[in-house]
């Protein structure tokens, strides 16, 4: 099937306000034209180097999303027009996006990555890590980054019980923090989890942002 025809077959498996997040990393420019054509805006990278280069060639209405890890010394290549930054996760490199949005009088919207999964390896803050960054001075000072909510990443597994459990965690973190530290935030409103082989659990568990990307592209050959 092609990319215009698989769109359509998710969106439609999917709530209206779910956002789906199309990851094009490892994709040629013709493929994502081709999900552009069919009307498609949202479009997710994760390195730096390719997000600003297929962002120099490709239509400017396109929202990037950087989706994976991000290294401090790289947020100044994205800082003027990044749509939305996924793996935010530490104070060090918020206060470094922070600083990179004020040379272009930006406020750019970021999402906090969380340790769901019981795998070692995963990047993200835990609970505890969470409470001490948002409590910080340093953060409250901060006026071009906004918090919109949170990201995670299940552990890559068959069971789809433990995947539940790790998004269900996620969810439960952010009604927390909803209620906390951003009970008077509107903005805080964002779930970024489920990909292509979860993400259908992920929105039962109250994930309002997909990133798909192989369903969409077909499989990726590194
Ligand atoms: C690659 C990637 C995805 C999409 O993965 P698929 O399994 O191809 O849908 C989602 N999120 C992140 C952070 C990724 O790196």
């Amino acid at each position: 099937m092609g990319i215009a025809e698989n769109l359509k077959t998710i969106r439609k498996s999917i709530p209206g306000k779910v956002t789906l997040v199309a990851v094009s990393k490892t994709k040629p420019d013709e493929a994502i034209m081709e999900a552009y054509e069919a009307g498609h805006r949202d479009f997710g990278e994760n390195k730096v180097q390719d997000l600003v280069a297929k962002q120099e060639r490709l239509p400017d209405d396109i929202r990037w999303h950087m989706i994976g890890h991000l290294q401090s010394n790289k947020v100044k290549y994205l800082a003027s027009f990044v749509h939305m930054l996924h793996g935010v996760d530490s104070l060090k490199l918020l206060e470094i996006i922070n600083k990179e949005a004020e040379k272009y009088e930006r406020v750019i919207d970021c999402l906090l990555q969380v340790r769901i999964a019981r795998e070692e390896t995963k990047f993200g803050l835990t609970e505890g890590d969470l409470k001490e960054l948002l409590g910080s001075d340093a953060f409250r000072e901060m006026k071009n980054v906004r918090i919109r909510g949170l990201m995670g990443m299940a552990t890559y597994t068959e069971n789809s019980e433990q995947i539940r459990e790790e998004f269900r965690l996620l969810k439960r973190i952010f009604e927390s923090l909803k209620a906390t530290a951003f009970d008077k935030q509107d903005w805080f409103d964002q779930l970024s989890c489920g990909m292509s082989g979860d993400y259908d659990l992920a929105i039962e568990e109250g994930s309002n942002m997909v990133r798909i990307g192989s369903l969409i592209f077909g499989l990726r050959n590194y």
